[in-house]
């Protein structure tokens, strides 16, 4: 009641998307109290949570952020989802996002902009209104938008959503950073599973190759709980792993002299601003003094991520965004006197410009005169990026300490002047080579800037290493 009452209060933020039908979340929360009642709760019993618009749900549409899919209800439900259900969980709602998870911001998808929670505690009222959202009324709707703090994206709307209270624990989707960095500007834990730990089945693909669930909570702890109760093989995602890595713990007396984590050099590049980089100092210095062991290392081939991250992605996006032609799938538009023009016309209406751009570059980068040199380059260097990683794991580090973000939350007006392209070059550098080695890392709030808004920093550990990265990211909180 408590988060619908929030959800109701807050719809300026423009956070969800759609919201569960309140008959059905009446009889999901009469069958939560009775199985208290009949000491049958499972372990997400009634909890409230919401779920990204990229994770199909089979009783509300699931439109990815696009116009593409604005009138697309799916046949089925997405596997987090019915892992969710199947715990006990009440979905409450689909929250915002940038079209098909491109963007860093949130401000790039069909349904408007979403805004960051804190604006509430930093920003005074008449600065506090977004423009073309479309879930506030017609006279907010009316105001200029002031220059507010933006959520981070792509799952903005999920970061918000757990940062306002209106749900206890939201899925996002990583592919490169998009869970981490809205969770890192709203003041919340966000969680880059391990690649084939949490099943990808209905979620709506960016790069297949990278793509992974995200959970987002207020603690370490409540992620570990949903963490417990979604991981694990799914018939339906050939890529999920057999092994069972569960339970996934976090260890009350840990022993930190056991703990040998990592500084790599390379994560303090251009932009990082000084309260990040001190942020990232006391951090160390307080593990040190703790008792653990901390050295600098090198990852020398960090700084070739985003570009690399950008051919492969695009590469992907190109192959994933072919099946929306019009026909089988999502919007038509234009006459139906000749296929080729239903196609451009369809595809012209439902993407924004920058999924046409990245579907554009995909397909050059494809080209058989340009496959070579841009395609299998860049899968090359891939592997020297997860090599780092392996090479500084061999080494004897148990986790890497980093900054998840350059700086606390940008204002919207300098964020939306900039072109998508510069946006993720310049947010996206910290976060993609997680996602590239398809290692596990998450983010934790850890303080506030000196504009009282959240920073904070990043633990990336070996593959199926959530517990031990549970422990450090529970130890910090
Ligand atoms: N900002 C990155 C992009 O636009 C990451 C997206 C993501 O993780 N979904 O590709």
């Amino acid at each position: 009641k408590k988060c619908q009452d929030i959800l109701k209060k807050t719809r300026v933020l423009n956070m969800y998307v759609n919201e569960t039908d309140p008959e059905q979340l009446s009889k999901n929360l009469q069958a939560s109290s009775q199985a208290y009642a009949q000491e049958a709760a499972k372990c997400l019993e009634g909890i409230p949570v919401s779920f990204k618009d990229a994770f199909c749900t089979s009783d509300m549409p699931t439109t990815c952020g696009s116009k593409m899919l604005l009138n697309y209800t799916p046949p089925y439900d997405a596997t987090m989802v019915t892992r969710t259900q199947e715990n006990g969980a009440i979905v409450i709602g689909k929250t915002n996002m940038d079209e098909f998870a491109m963007g860093s911001g949130s401000l790039d998808g069909c349904h408007g902009p979403v805004m960051n929670p804190w604006n509430f505690a930093v920003l005074p009222a008449a600065d506090r209104h977004v423009q073309g959202a479309n879930n506030v009324s017609e006279d907010t709707l009316s105001v200029e938008p002031g220059d507010w703090f933006i959520s981070g994206g792509s799952s903005g709307g999920s970061a918000a959503a757990v940062a306002s209270g209106s749900c206890l624990a939201s899925f996002g989707s990583d592919t490169g950073g998009s869970t981490r960095l809205p969770a890192s500007f709203c003041g919340v834990v966000g969680l880059k599973p391990t690649y084939g730990l949490l099943s990808r089945h209905g979620l709506i693909p960016l790069v297949n190759s990278m793509d992974a669930p995200g959970i987002i909570t207020k603690t370490v702890e409540d992620c570990s709980i949903v963490l417990n109760a979604v991981a694990g093989h799914d018939v339906m995602d050939s890529t999920t792993v057999v092994e069972s890595y569960k339970p996934f713990e976090i260890q009350e007396d840990i022993d930190l002299s056991k703990l040998h984590i990592g500084i790599p050099k390379e994560y303090h590049g251009p932009g990082l601003s000084g309260e990040v980089l001190r942020l990232w100092q006391d951090t160390a210095d307080n593990l040190e003094k703790a008792g653990a062991r901390v050295t600098q290392v090198s990852m020398p081939h960090t700084q070739l991520c985003i570009t690399c991250y950008h051919v492969l992605c695009c590469c992907e996006v190109a192959s994933n965004m072919a099946r929306y032609d019009g026909i089988e799938f999502g919007l038509r538009e234009g006459s139906e006197e000749s296929t080729e023009e239903l196609y451009a016309a369809s595809r012209h209406q439902g993407f924004n410009d920058v999924v046409r751009s990245r579907i554009l570059a995909g397909n050059f980068f494809l080209l058989k005169r340009n496959y070579e040199k841009f395609f299998l380059k860049a899968q090359r260097v891939r592997r020297l990026i997860s090599n780092d990683f392996k090479n500084v794991f061999r080494s004897g580090v148990d986790v890497l300490l980093t900054p998840i973000s350059l700086t606390d939350a940008p204002r919207y007006r300098w964020f939306a002047n900039q072109d998508n392209h510069t946006r993720c070059e310049e947010q996206d550098v910290l976060s993609t080579p997680a996602n590239m080695a398809g290692v596990p890392a998450i983010s934790i709030p850890l303080s506030l800037s000196s504009q009282g808004l959240p920073l904070s920093l990043q633990l990336i550990g070996p593959h199926f290493s959530e517990s031990s990265l549970l422990t450090v990211a529970g130890w910090l909180e």
